[in-house]
């Protein structure tokens, strides 16, 4: 068995250009053959494998890439295909299916089978659920598992890519999720009774991954890396010992490759000990977001094993502190029989090479690494390590000093907004109690009840997002622009009039993207040209980066908001990002605590809900889509995360008089967790996706002692179907119940942006007609 050495857990995998998605979404129209699909597909494996080795890893992973999702492709590794996608013979067919629903074979081939057709949609498939990956932008698919499920191995695109690989002379290391993580990850399906979990069935997945590991055995591979991050959560110790007894079983299998069980997001707790005791031959810990060498080192039983030390931030873009890098890989030396050297997770959450970065100005490029960079790093503390401090102390040197003038440049640190900071009174963060303002804000607004309004964007057109690119392109002059963006915005404040709404918005036709549109206007943030990652599927995400003290150069929003104010004698909403989200979409700092950012970023947004406010804006709402996504996860580190999370909204919306209405929108149904912390923004009204739950969320925020305004989504806006009025009055009577008309609004899920106005218009004329009845009703 070879050593690991210099590794990385995972490579990005779109393609430097995006060649995947475009490819992907080539083939899902129809404009692209299966053949170059599969071509393309394989040009960027090989490019991948082939970088990766030049760029000087021991070991390299494969089957990090994905057509679409590395839980996806576990579950279809092991067989676990939900009854409904049996019937597409094709294994590709079935796999986009999986992924993204599709008109049902059987309905066509076959005749109906009742039961495998989903509510309402008849002849259509359902695709897997989706949802977040630890607490990264990624997504992944949720594999359905109930006590029938099929498990059946299925190692076809593993060995292949192993094999495909080795023909461009690298031996590489296959990964894949372990048998543990994989059930945690998924979902009981609709035929599972009550109380039944996945995870129940470890011992008979176990039996599959054993099955694996002889089938990996026999084709020549040295070593597999299972991955099981579901125990760098909160886990109970049935769910531990039960990991213990998974690798005790496949690390005693006469026939197998060497074992390395990866982790990352966070420390083992427990399960690294319980790991430990098994006879699997290589642990990977995450030291970046962990806590620690030290707490790893003390761990009994390391000493016959290879401990892969992820001490280069797979997830973030800074250039790593290789010095203090070199401290942690020392301290774990003696004690474990090898150390080798890694990113803390898979580099699947960063771009790929920051060459590709022309703009960036080069102090700045100096500071940063990407994931070619990274893998860079990962060899040079390899090395260090192996070969001694000498043989690389040219290239920490060269580190250690880009990191110190990091340090002390001065476009990092503003003074003035350091000093700012410092000045706030505790009194910043709070406004007169809600019974006095709301009803200086009602008498300010003059509203019906139940008054109606939509979250913020309006479609975008193909000739909205080709004057923003002209304009981008130089193609038109800023007047042009301005013009051309206020014709758009008339439009829609005269559409919202005939409407009938009673609260407006300008549409955000300017808005490229929630985040980047503000990044792109604050000091302290920079935005990529290509640094694209993965969000899902083929959806990437060009996170900005914030790499300085935040601070508000000039109004961002006022010049739009006020024109259309000034079109209309109805309230024109003002739209803002909050700063968790602003923060959660973005790479952020790691030279200070986050809850810094925060408040920096919301000191900016407060300087802009001022403005607004003195431009006769009376309602802004600020956005917080992405507040439970930051949610650590471990439970003992939440309450710290909710209080600065919460504290820093807080902040940014304090600074208006009473008269000024304060809206906020969350984009999930599901609050559990955070229910508290969402009472404590104290937002005069909070919109929320309820429409898909039935507005179940209602009596459940109202036991928590809710007690604003709330504006349950009254439709769903992820789906091209038009609501009728009288399934939103149904909703709408249903959510009187739980929560008092004065205290209830109406609008829709989310914004607008991703549908066609052919959509939008009837949805929000259904939904007007639908509040017309039900305030006459009540
Ligand atoms: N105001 C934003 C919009 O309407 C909110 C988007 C979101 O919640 N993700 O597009
Ligand atoms: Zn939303």
């Amino acid at each position: 068995m070879p050593a690991i050495g210099a590794t990385v857990l995972g490579y990005p995998r779109i393609g430097p250009h995006r060649e995947l998605k475009k490819a992907l979404e080539g083939y899902w129209a129809g404009a692209v053959s299966r053949h170059d699909l599969e071509h393309t597909a394989a040009t960027l494996r090989r490019q991948s494998v082939r970088r990766m080795a030049e760029l000087g890893l021991d070991t390299v992973p494969s089957n990090t890439f994905s057509l679409y999702d590395h839980v996806l492709d576990a579950a279809v590794l092991v067989g676990a295909v939900p009854q409904r996608f049996t019937s597409f013979e094709d294994e590709l067919d079935r796999y986009f299916a999986m992924a993204r629903g599709a008109a049902s074979r059987r309905t066509r081939n076959e005749g109906g089978d009742e039961r495998d057709q989903p509510d309402g949609d008849v002849g259509d498939v359902a695709p897997l659920e989706m949802t977040k990956w630890f607490d990264t932008n990624y997504h992944y698919l949720v594999p359905e598992i109930g006590p029938a499920t099929p498990f059946q191995l299925n190692a076809a695109k593993l060995v292949a890519e192993y094999r495909e690989a080795l023909a461009e002379g690298v031996v590489t290391r296959p990964v894949t999720i372990g048998p543990a993580s994989l059930l945690l990850l998924a979902k009981p399906d609709d035929e599972a009774p009550a109380g039944f979990r996945p995870f129940d069935r470890l011992d008979e997945l176990t039996s599959i991954y054993a099955e694996l590991l002889e089938t990996l055995a026999d084709a020549g591979v040295p070593w597999i890396q299972l991955d099981e991050p579901s125990f760098v959560a909160d886990r109970d110790a049935a769910e531990i010992t039960a990991l213990q007894r998974v690798y005790q079983r496949l690390a005693t299998l006469e026939r197998r490759p060497a074992i390395f069980v990866a982790s990352y997001f966070g420390d083992l707790g427990d399960a690294l000990p319980a790991l430990a005791m098994t006879p699997v031959e290589a642990i990977g810990v995450d030291l970046v977001a962990g806590s620690g060498a030290g707490r790893v080192a003390a761990t009994p039983n390391l000493a016959g094993k290879t401990v892969v030390a992820g001490v280069v931030d797979g997830r973030n873009v800074w250039r790593a502190d290789l010095e203090s890098a070199l401290g942690s890989l020392a301290t774990l030396l003696g004690l474990a029989g090898d150390v080798a050297v890694s990113t803390s997770c898979s580099l699947l959450h960063v771009p790929y090479d920051l060459d590709a970065e022309p703009d960036i100005d080069s102090r700045l490029r100096s500071w940063l690494a990407f994931a070619d960079q990274k893998v860079t790093e990962v060899v040079t503390l390899a090395r260090g390590l192996h070969e001694g401090y000498d043989a690389v102390a040219g290239r920490i040197q060269e580190g250690t000093s880009a990191r110190d003038d990091r340090a002390t440049a001065s476009s990092v640190v503003d003074p003035a907004v350091r000093q700012r900071i410092a000045d706030l009174p505790p009194e910043a963060s709070q406004r007169s109690p809600y019974a006095h303002r709301i009803a200086v804000q009602a008498d300010n607004l003059d509203l019906p009840p139940l008054p109606t309004t939509t979250i913020g964007s309006f479609p975008q057109t193909g000739d909205v997002r080709s004057v923003r690119a002209a304009y981008r392109n130089g193609q038109i002059d800023a007047d042009e622009y301005s013009s051309r963006m206020r014709t758009e915005i008339e439009r829609i404040i005269r559409l919202q009039e005939r409407l009938g709404l009673d609260v407006l918005v300008h549409g955000e036709p300017e808005r490229n993207d929630m985040v980047q549109y503000f990044a792109e206007l604050l000091n302290g943030f920079i935005t990529t040209r290509n640094g694209w990652v993965q969000s899902y599927g083929s959806r990437c995400v060009r996170p900005p980066i914030v790499y300085g003290d935040v601070s508000r150069p000039a109004p961002m929003t006022v010049e739009w908001a006020s024109y259309a104010q000034g079109l209309t004698d109805r309230p024109v909403k003002g739209m803002l990002t909050g700063p968790v989200t602003m923060l959660a979409w973005s790479f952020v700092r790691d030279d200070q605590p986050l809850a810094d950012t925060a408040r920096q970023v919301a000191l900016a947004i407060r300087d802009e809900t001022r403005d607004l406010e003195a431009e006769g804006i009376r309602i802004i709402q600020v956005d917080e889509p992405a507040i439970r996504e930051l949610l650590p996860l471990r439970a003992s580190e939440q309450p710290e995360y909710l209080r600065w999370a919460v504290d820093a909204f807080r902040l940014a919306t304090s600074g208006v008089a009473d008269t000024t209405q304060i809206h906020t929108h969350m984009c999930y149904s599901e609050f559990g967790e955070v229910m508290s912390a969402i009472d404590g923004l104290e937002a005069d009204v909070t919109s929320i996706e309820a429409a898909r739950s039935k507005m179940e969320i209602l009596p459940e925020l109202a036991a928590s002692g809710f007690a604003r305004g709330i504006g349950p989504g009254v439709y769903d806006i992820h789906s091209p179907r038009v609501p009728s009025n009288d399934e939103i009055a149904t909703l709408l009577l249903r959510a009187s119940q739980a929560v008092p008309a004065t205290r209830l609004w109406v609008n829709p899920d989310c914004g607008l942006k991703t549908r066609s106005y052919a959509e939008v218009e009837p949805a929000l004329a259904a939904m007007v007609t639908a509040v017309r009845q039900v305030r006459e009703a009540l």
